[in-house]
């Protein structure tokens, strides 16, 4: 894979480049930022670190009040330059330099894929993939984890290695795998390492779901098969 999914020692973030003319203390969105708001920035970045604006919007409009937002919209003219989620991440993105919140973002640390063992740098990892993996677990790299989580599965496979796949799948997650398992968001997140490798394993020889209903006709119907024939 060419783009940055299939990268090892690149940043998958390059910061935003922040356009001129944004005050961090900017009159319009002070009617609204309250110390909450400075704390939840702080927490978002020592959460997300690198990738932290990514999760401004919806988090910012889930703690503000709905009517404060609407005037804010109306008001700055900020809002007038750019889209007003954009506006709002670069306000953040301003916000967080003045505080000095950017020194909450750890050095870069090259680490070593548990899968490949190749070296990779730890920033590398696309947003999509950590979202399914956790953000905090920084184990596996980029193109890795796009092997098993963007395969679209063996469209060959017999059913008896389907029935094999989703016995073992059930087994390593202690509950009957969705038809869409691997591609969710938080998916593999709170899980200890080793049953990360373990399902980042199987998912890598997962069958197509196109070749599970030729067979089984549904997804469930391929479960319950499996369950049976243990
Ligand atoms: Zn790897």
């Amino acid at each position: 894979m060419s783009s940055i999914y299939g990268r090892r020692m690149a940043s998958a973030y390059p910061k935003p480049a922040l356009p001129a003319g944004i005050d961090p203390n900017g009159p319009y969105v002070m009617q609204w930022w309250t110390p909450a708001h400075d704390q939840w920035l702080r927490e978002t970045i020592e959460k997300y670190q690198s990738p932290w604006f990514w999760h401004v919007s919806d988090a910012l409009i889930a703690i503000t009040p709905e009517n404060a937002l609407a005037n804010w919209r109306a008001s700055d003219p900020i809002c007038k330059r750019w889209a007003w989620q954009n506006a709002l991440m670069y306000f953040a993105v301003a916000r967080a330099e003045h505080l000095g919140l950017s020194a909450l973002i750890r050095p870069v640390a090259t680490k070593k894929c548990l899968i490949c063992e190749q070296s990779f740098l730890e920033n590398s990892i696309p947003e999509p993939l950590l979202a399914t993996v956790g953000f905090g677990e920084i184990e596996f790299c980029s193109p890795c984890l796009a092997e098993s989580f963007f395969n679209r599965g063996n469209f060959g496979a017999t059913a008896d290695e389907i029935k094999t796949y989703l016995r073992d799948l059930t087994v390593a997650l202690g509950y009957p795998p969705p038809s869409a398992f691997g591609t969710r968001r938080g998916d593999l997140e709170n899980m200890p390492t080793w049953q990360r490798l373990v399902v980042l394993d199987l998912l890598r020889r997962k069958p197509a779901l196109q070749r599970v209903r030729e067979l089984f006709g549904t997804w469930k119907n391929a479960l319950l098969e499996s369950a049976s024939s243990g």
